[in-house]
């Protein structure tokens, strides 16, 4: 058996892989669906493993006035509001 023939049938092949494929569908269905509705980015590391991420989160950048600290020698930076993040 070469990889070509576990790709063509993964059911035949690998029947219990083939279950947790489709459970892991079926359990992230509904949540995957919601992440994709509101623009974010659905990531599959592995079987039974999603990381969602808003890509609102690429727009941002450190703060350049406090190094992404959030704070400078006279407290709270005025120019991220604390959050060492800023808009590029
Ligand atoms: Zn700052």
């Amino acid at each position: 058996m070469n990889a070509t023939n576990t790709d063509l049938r993964p059911a035949i092949v690998n029947p219990l892989r083939h279950l947790l494929e489709l459970l892991d569908r079926r359990a992230f269905a509904e949540l995957d669906r919601r992440a994709r509705a509101q623009g974010w980015q659905v990531i599959r590391p592995s079987l039974l493993t999603r990381v969602y991420r808003n890509r609102n989160f690429d727009s941002l950048s450190p703060c350049a006035a406090c190094a992404g600290e959030g704070v400078t020698v006279r407290g709270a930076c005025r120019t991220c509001v604390g959050s060492g993040r800023v808009r590029s």
